[in-house]
């Protein structure tokens, strides 16, 4: 029997990955800044509409990053409900994650609660547009302004994300991307940084490269976190691919929509005026309860779902977190369904009506 995972690595046909390869073969050059990752960059640049992209080894080195040199070891007001990365980022680089929980349709940060979270240790707000869906970026940004704060954006779902006419990735001091191989546009590993001010954006760019200055002198300091060119390759052979595969996912998204429509089920709901990527397909059940039977049809049938996000950050041990009621309770009844291109209309109709069958 073929198993359905929640997701599936788009690989692109080998040739034009190989013919990447070539290139690097023929310039005999692995890291460091090759003509891959510049290729690779200016080719996002203008496929996001992006003032400006570094790319980086991963998705959670450029969130290090905006801690370090924003978060400064403050509090850092976050949200409970993202991949355990955004919060082990923060305790990580020595700061302390201060949990505001998240609006109960949206699943972003509540941006309402915010204020009430600042002291006077707080440094930066790091919120994460949780499944490609955008914070109120508005909201944030006038409190931020009000506060004297940083916003760093968790921006991994994001890729291709606009919101109201321009690319997500250009909100906020600092936003980041995943390329992970389970993203929706993948290099197997690896990740982005976006920031539009330019002096912060020059310390971003040598923190990822051990803080050189050339390559006798540095400017501060730094760690690595560079894309190598055998990453770039992948990317360069996917990148095509990205029109046809945001198409392909929403057909999917939007059958699912057609399908699932009883009470028992709702489906996220996507900010006004945004330009979604169709990167997850999140449904919020009535009850824990009801997600452990769904989920366990699911498995019997060889369809493996996923309980993203769960558990909600502040549950997990190292972060220490006042409760979140409503991330909580959120987390406790969410499962990402299977979306990926070439998942089959049979398939799919399986999903759906092992779901009904068990709801209805
Ligand atoms: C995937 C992911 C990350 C981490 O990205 P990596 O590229 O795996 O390091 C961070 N935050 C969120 C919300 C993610 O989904």
């Amino acid at each position: 029997m073929n198993q359905i995972n929640v997701t599936k690595t788009f690989f692109p046909p080998l040739e034009e990955y190989q013919v990447q390869l070539e290139r690097i073969w023929a310039n005999q050059w692995l890291t460091n800044r090759g003509e891959l990752v510049l290729e690779l960059e200016d080719k996002l640049k203008e496929y996001l509409s992006v003032s400006n992209i570094v790319v980086t080894t991963n998705g959670t080195i450029p969130l290090q990053i905006a801690l370090k040199l924003l978060g400064k070891g403050g509090e850092i007001i976050t949200t409970p409900f993202s991949y355990v990365a955004t919060t082990a980022a923060i305790v990580w680089e020595n700061c302390t994650p201060i949990f505001v929980d998240i609006h109960p349709e949206y699943l972003t940060i509540d941006e309402t609660k915010i204020e009430a979270a600042i002291t006077n240790k707080t440094t930066a707000i790091l919120a994460t547009h949780v499944f490609g869906n955008p914070c109120h970026v508005e909201a944030i940004e006038a409190i931020a302004r009000k506060h004297n704060l940083k916003v760093i954006y968790d921006a991994a779902h994001c890729f291709g994300v606009q919101y109201n006419g321009k690319s997500i990735f250009e909100y906020g001091d600092v936003s980041t991307c995943s390329f992970h191989a389970t993203k929706l546009f993948h290099t197997g590993e690896g990740g982005a940084m976006f920031c539009k001010d330019l002096s912060l954006q020059h310390k971003m760019f040598y923190s990822h490269n051990f803080g050189h200055d050339g390559p006798l002198a540095f400017h501060g300091l730094g760690i690595n976190g560079k894309m190598s060119e055998l990453q770039a390759a992948m990317g360069l052979a996917v990148l095509p691919f990205m029109d046809e595969i945001i198409k392909e996912r929403k057909n999917i998204v939007d059958y699912y929509n057609a399908h699932l429509d009883f009470p028992q089920v709702k489906s996220i709901k996507i900010r006004e005026n945004t330009n979604w990527n169709y990167s997850y397909y999140p449904i919020v059940l009535e009850s824990e309860e009801q997600l452990l039977k769904v989920e366990k049809v699911l498995n019997t049938n060889q369809i493996f779902s996923r309980r993203y996000f769960y558990p909600s950050l502040n549950t997990v041990g190292f972060s220490k977190g006042n409760k979140m009621p409503i991330a909580e309770n959120i987390a406790s009844r969410v499962l990402c369904l299977p979306l990926y291109v070439r998942l089959s209309l049979i398939d799919l109709q399986n999903i759906i009506s092992l779901i009904s069958a068990e709801l209805c």
